[in-house]
């Protein structure tokens, strides 16, 4: 483990996923975090939460044994054009969102139909994070989604779970993002996509192709928690704040 904010992660509130939060919480204080976020599936999902769930996680403490928590989404790109499937009114709930292309809500199109409905999304201005683009289902031209990023300051993620059996056949594609981003000077988050806490930052098969690329740290906007919230206060996220003093106590 390198970074030190981990930005996708669920858990049982989705069946498919197997930890609590305090169980996320003990591993990422094992493992020197400094910061998690919770990001079930949008409600397209089959397995999506009730989305109750995602209005009520105030209740979560900021901030367990010197973890802090954040109450994310990962919401779905819809077809047949983009959009997303954050109910109206969520919003001011959630820290960050992630988009992501998943086969029971998006039927794999053409590049220039995937292309289209990736950067429809990132124009919304509702998302901060396109998840697992990679995935070799969904072909995208990486270059025009990578300008179209750029410029509404969206980044995309390196999955590592693309890499160990997740979306089979995404390496090289993952490989390309990284290539093309650094050769637009652009930004990226790495994530583990836990479903268990074991995973929790688990970066190792992402920082393995990073390197090979030599893709810089410093355009890692997640590599510790000073850096992520500074990405989130550029989208006027009032998580930023809220955790000043932690983050000053850090
Ligand atoms: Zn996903
Ligand atoms: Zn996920």
């Amino acid at each position: 483990m390198t970074l030190l904010v981990d930005t996708h992660s669920h858990t049982v509130a989705s069946t498919h996923a197997y930890s609590t939060v305090q169980e996320y919480v003990v591993q990422a204080k094992l493992k020197g975090m400094q910061m998690f976020s919770l990001t079930e599936h949008g409600p397209t999902m089959p397995d999506s939460p009730h989305p109750w769930h995602f209005g009520n996680r105030h209740v979560l403490p900021r901030v367990v044994d010197g973890i802090a928590i954040l109450r994310a989404i990962e919401a779905n790109i819809m077809p047949a054009d983009g959009g997303h499937d954050i109910p109206n009114g969520l919003h001011p709930f959630l820290d960050f969102a992630i988009a992501s292309f998943h086969e029971p809500v998006f039927a794999p199109a053409s590049k220039a139909q995937n292309t289209k409905a990736m950067i429809a999304t990132i124009e919304t201005g509702d998302i901060q994070i396109i998840g697992h683009p990679g995935n070799p289902n969904f072909p995208i031209d990486i270059a025009e989604v990578v300008r179209a990023a750029k410029d509404n300051n969206v980044v995309l993620e390196v999955n590592n779970s693309s890499f160990k059996g997740s979306r089979s056949g995404s390496g090289p594609h993952c490989k390309k993002v990284l290539e093309i981003t650094d050769q637009l000077d652009w930004k990226l988050v790495f994530s583990s996509d836990a479903h268990v806490a074991y995973d929790v930052g688990n970066d190792a098969l992402s920082m393995a192709c990073a390197n090979e690329v030599g893709f810089p740290m410093h355009r890692i906007v997640n590599r510790d928690a000073h850096s992520f919230t500074t990405f989130l206060a550029q989208h006027n996220k009032p998580v930023a704040v809220e955790l000043k003093d932690w983050l000053k106590a850090l």
